[in-house]
């Protein structure tokens, strides 16, 4: 038997993205939250590198340009405007919430790099700073009296009547059928590693939030644009497949082939780095190359790569000592459910954020620490348009009754 429930909103995930869309609604809208499987599976949970954020309004056109030439100028430049205006607002709204990134001894925040930013701009947290940023939103949401959440429950599909959406069905990990209605509904189900064999991502994201909007005509955008990350940790294990952080590189790592040498300049955008690197594998016929971090210093190291180092030693490697074999593997899906700058998608009162949809930001190849940014400032977005046009429906319906 199918259970029906009723909500103000629905949505569809508890990464950054889905936690942010509820955080940022008003506290008196009832809101439903599934998460597929447990809260801690989720790609916000991995990031390591940080979030990145416009320094000062001096450095906005070098973000700007840094942002656009990784992605070889196919981003939509009024997303890319929006998210790095917005960006002061997000990382100063973290910290009240609590999070702790990291601060210089004047008490100013520290900023590392990664490959393909002319300066540093990124914000983070040891080497887990999605670890940080989530924990601290679900904490907030979890709070919240108006927010329920469903674990090991998944969307399904959505419900469409004339052309709108009015909600979602979704299945129970007991295999219990529900059938959710609410005035707007929210996908916030991530990306598409899952559909991989190697990925860094969790082998559940598989891209149901694209396929639910196929099948329902709504559209989708550059959805052959997925980012292979050049240094992920060599492994014969089968799993998940483990980041070694760009900002590593932007800390001074090196790649080096197996005699050596180096033969790219590690800090180049992620897909020219990744395709240096499967060259030189195939003229070298070997499975991997290498990353040393021989000119990072050790304090460097154990501050800021804690999380890194302890996973190369569990691998069998120790990262002080010696290079540590590297693999390109898939990381991120720049493509998706297509939303215009509200996250509203071409059905009305569906809307999507986070990696699961397409507004543009990262054009063909995602500039570092950009998603954690572009998740947070669309998933406002689309809160603050769900609730403005609910006010404007209420507005209408009152003045057509009196
Ligand atoms: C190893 C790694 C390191 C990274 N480092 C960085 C970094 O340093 N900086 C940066 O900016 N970005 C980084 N990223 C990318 C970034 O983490 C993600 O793009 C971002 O967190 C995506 O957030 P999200 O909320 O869209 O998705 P996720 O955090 O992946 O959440 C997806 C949610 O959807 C749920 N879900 C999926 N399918 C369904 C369904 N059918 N029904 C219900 N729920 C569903 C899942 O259970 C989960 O709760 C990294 C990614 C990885 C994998």
């Amino acid at each position: 038997m199918t259970r029906k429930l009723y909500y103000d909103v629905v949505i569809a995930g508890c990464g950054v993205a889905g936690l942010y869309t509820a955080l940022s609604l008003p506290h008196d809208r009832k809101i439903l939250m599934l998460s597929k499987e447990d809260l801690a599976s989720c790609d916000s949970m991995l990031a390591q590198g940080g979030i990145c954020v416009l320094r000062d309004e001096n450095d906005f056109d070098a973000y700007f340009e840094d942002t656009m030439r990784a992605g070889h100028y196919e981003n939509r430049v009024e997303s890319v405007e929006i998210m790095i205006h917005a960006s002061r607002d997000i990382i100063t709204h973290l910290l009240a919430l609590g999070v702790r990134f990291e601060k210089n001894e004047d008490g100013s925040l520290a900023y590392t790099r990664e490959g393909a930013h002319s300066k540093p701009r990124i914000c983070f947290h040891k080497d887990i700073t999605g670890e940080e940023i989530t924990t601290t939103l679900l904490s907030h949401v979890q709070k919240l009296d108006n927010v329920t959440i469903l674990e090991y429950t998944a969307m399904t599909d959505i419900i469409e009547e004339n052309d709108t959406c009015v909600g979602i069905k979704a299945v129970s990990k007991d295999g219990k059928q529900l059938e959710i209605y609410a005035p707007d509904t929210v996908m916030a189900t991530g990306g598409i590693g899952g559909l991989y064999r190697h990925s860094t991502n969790f082998s559940l994201l598989t891209g149901d939030a694209c396929r639910i909007a196929k099948e329902h005509h709504v559209a989708l955008e550059h959805m052959d644009y997925v980012q292979i990350h050049p240094t992920c940790l060599y492994s014969t294990k089968p799993g998940r497949s483990f980041l070694i952080s760009e900002s590593a590189r932007g800390e001074g790592a090196v790649i080096l082939n197996h005699k050596g040498e180096r033969f790219v300049d590690e800090l180049l955008p992620r897909d020219v780095v990744t395709e240096a690197i499967l060259k030189e594998m195939e003229k070298e016929g070997a499975a991997h190359e290498f990353l040393s971090f021989e000119h990072v210093p050790e304090t460097i190291v154990r501050a800021h790569f804690p999380n890194i180092y302890s996973r190369c030693l569990e691998e069998g490697y120790d990262l002080l000592k010696e290079p540590i074999p590297i693999v390109p593997a898939q990381h991120y899906f720049m493509g998706g459910v297509h939303v215009d700058r509200d996250s509203q998608t071409t059905m009305a009162h569906l809307y999507a954020v986070g990696e699961t949809s397409c507004n543009g930001v990262h054009g063909k190849n995602r500039l570092a620490s950009n998603s954690l940014l572009e998740s947070l400032v669309f998933a406002k977005r689309a809160a603050e348009k769900i609730m403005k046009e609910r006010t404007d429906y209420e507005s209408n319906y009152n003045a057509a009754c009196c």
